[in-house]
């Protein structure tokens, strides 16, 4: 009796490590199935799968990207299972982690063939900050709607100028779609030490057949667009004190006659210091297309321009005709300019007026500035003489109309300034570039040429 009860205690021990040991290789079975979501290829007589995503090891944002996996391959395998045909269907998911800054940046492209003429493919992100646990989107790094506007046009440019490099034909309605300012549209994105890579995927631009685009924007372009913690300090430093110059009502002046005076070749401490003295009488702003080379022997009647409400653009360092420069030399004239006037008050010049209005698209390409041309020419050199001036820019004034003259004579300024004294008579009211297209409505691009708004 003793003897048959020790019997089955032993045989009760046994049968509880066996059971332990069903259990562990049950659930390394399962453990080892479940690590797999990530790493897998099946082939049945239906289709074949393979998936692969490297994991971050960061739980919330490994489960977020096992979740969408998981869901697709369901619904692929439900759909395959049905699959009545002899096309083998297909399903392909690749996905690519970047990490900058403890953001994680993954790209995820599956492609799935169902039957048909082509693959189906879809684009899916996710932006993670490993810092503060959140899922993030563009809008989380650029500053504002006005900012994602400037972002979208930049986004355009570098696409005309990828679609020259590569001969594409690109569809006028599909870029504009395509490059709105939504969500949507800037959904695949990272940052790097150079800047932000956007992709635009197939049919957002191109056709399904020519492919995404992806387009590099430096850091020197979109700095200025992002919040500040998330701006490269590097692009930030040796800023001067940036000069706060008057920001003017311009309500008032809305359903008014407005003409924007711009003024070439200064500034010039003497001459344009009487084109500043006159302005307030007639409460007038104006824009100063200026020269590189003269910015720095000229720096405090700059200041006191820009300073005082007036708008500040490049006329290009030399003044050469752009048309017969090479790469290097317009890279140079644009630049070096750019960075004579930020070094004196802090901005970068949004405007540029190429000299003698030579300008085509390569060059407008390389200088990602708007151009600003004029449709009054007050032939102020021509003349030399104060009433003739006025007189010509009398003659031809109409609403939204952008008036040459050159402030580094004294006849064009004095004759500017009685062209104003006239017409403020006749209603008209004088304003910046920036001002006249806030209050036309209009927003500048970086393809067209602007004769007048
Ligand atoms: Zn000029």
């Amino acid at each position: 009796m003793k003897r048959k009860m020790k019997l089955n205690k032993k045989g009760k021990v046994l049968i509880i490590i066996l059971i332990i040991i069903i259990f562990l290789i049950l659930f390394a079975i399962f453990k080892r199935n479940n690590n797999l979501w990530n790493n897998q290829i099946i082939k049945t007589d239906k289709y074949n799968l393979s998936i692969y995503y490297e994991k971050t090891n960061i739980k919330l944002l490994d489960d977020q990207i096992k979740e969408y996996i998981l869901s697709q391959k369901k619904e692929f395998i439900d759909t395959a299972n049905k699959n009545n045909t002899d096309n083998m269907y297909d399903f392909i998911y690749e996905s690519q982690v970047k990490e900058y800054n403890d953001i994680f940046f993954i790209h995820s492209v599956l492609y799935k063939y169902l039957g048909g003429v082509h693959y189906e493919r879809e684009d899916k992100s996710f932006v993670y900050d490993s810092i503060n646990k959140k899922f993030l989107t563009i809008n989380d790094f650029i500053n504002g709607e006005d900012e994602m506007l400037k972002l979208s046009l930049i986004a355009k440019h570098k696409i005309y100028g990828y679609s020259d490099i590569n001969k594409i034909e690109i569809d006028k309605d599909n870029m504009n779609i395509g490059t709105l300012p939504s969500l949507e549209n800037y959904e695949h994105f990272y940052f790097s030490d150079s800047g932000i890579t956007i992709i635009f995927v197939p049919m957002q631009i191109l056709s399904w057949s020519e492919g995404e685009i992806k387009i590099d924007i430096p850091y020197e372009e979109i700095n200025s667009l992002l919040k500040d913690k998330y701006k490269n300090i590097n692009y930030t430093d040796n800023v001067p004190t940036k000069i706060e110059p008057i920001v003017r009502n311009i309500e008032k002046y809305k359903n008014k006659k407005l003409i924007a005076f711009t003024f070439d070749d200064g500034p010039n401490n003497n001459t344009t210091k009487i084109l500043l003295d006159g302005l307030e009488e007639y409460d007038a702003k104006v824009t100063f297309f200026v020269l590189g080379s003269r910015v720095s022997y000229n720096e405090e009647i700059l200041k006191r321009a820009y300073k005082e409400g007036n708008e500040i653009g490049s006329h290009t360092y030399s003044h050469r005709n752009l048309l017969k420069l090479s790469d290097e030399e317009l890279k140079s004239e644009i630049n070096n300019t750019n960075k004579s006037i930020k070094n004196i008050l802090g901005i970068n010049p949004k405007l540029i007026r190429p000299p003698y209005g030579n300008i085509n698209t390569h060059i407008k390409q390389l200088t990602m500035m708007h151009t600003i041309c004029w449709d009054i020419d007050s032939n102020d050199w021509r003349y030399k003489d104060r009433y003739k001036i006025m007189n010509e820019i009398v003659k031809h004034a109409h609403d939204g109309a952008i008036v040459l003259v050159h402030d580094i004579y004294k006849e064009s300024v004095l004759g500017s300034l009685l062209a104003m004294k006239e017409l403020k008579k006749e209603g008209y009211e004088f304003v910046t570039i920036s001002e006249m297209i806030k209050l036309k409505n209009i927003v500048l691009d970086y393809d067209t040429t602007y004769y007048g708004f």
